[in-house]
């Protein structure tokens, strides 16, 4: 059994960073599926060529596609101490995939990532002119935001109820809210 922890909130509030940080200093996994996907294109894979036209307006890929991803990727060793969770589950269908590995993969907690919306934009502009990334446009961010506020911030109530919620204020400076979070951590582990 491994501790399975989820870094949720919109885009550009900072999960990334923070997941990598968190990952290093924990000895967890650190699984982004935004990560996964960008590398899929990059290789041109059969999923990659799906899924750019996808990403590229903002849309989310199928369901399907990133389940059967993600549990794959589960797989491998370097999970068996936990793992960060960046970016998934988005909809109420990949939270239930999970439901059905919690043998194995229990949700330990939920750290929702609370950011200010005007602030979110100016961060996803500024990353785009140094990411390279070709969905950090304006089109694009408003559309990730529409699909953030219909399909993933629902998951917020669906784990409040599991009572896995942790709230973090992930405005301002990056170092303080990442020792946020590791003293919540600290205390549950
Ligand atoms: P991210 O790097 O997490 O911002 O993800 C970038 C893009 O990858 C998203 O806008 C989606 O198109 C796609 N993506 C990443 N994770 C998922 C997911 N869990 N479900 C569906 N699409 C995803």
């Amino acid at each position: 059994m491994s501790e399975l922890l989820i870094f949720l909130g919109p885009p550009g509030a900072g999960k990334g960073t923070q997941a990598i940080k968190i990952a290093s200093k924990f000895g967890f996994a650190h699984i982004s599926t935004g990560d996964m996907l960008r590398e899929h294109i990059s290789n041109e894979t059969s999923l990659g060529k799906v899924a750019k036209s996808v990403m590229d307006k903002g849309n989310l890929v199928s369901d399907e596609l990133v389940i059967e991803m993600l549990v794959e990727r589960l797989r491998n060793d370097d999970c068996k101490n936990g793992v960060i969770l960046d970016g998934f589950p988005r909809t109420l269908p990949q939270a239930e995939s999970l439901e059905n590995i919690k043998n194995e993969f229990p949700v330990s907690k939920v750290f929702v990532f609370e950011v200010d919306g005007d602030e979110l934009v100016q961060r996803i502009l500024l990353r785009g002119q140094t990411s390279g990334r070709t969905d950090d446009t304006e089109g694009s961010i408003k559309v990730r935001f529409e699909i953030y506020m219909q399909d993933t911030e629902p998951l917020i109530n669906f784990y409040h109820r599991q009572e896995k919620v942790t709230k973090i204020n992930a405005v301002g400076d990056v170092d303080e809210i990442y020792q946020n979070i590791a003293e919540n951590l600290n205390k549950y582990l």
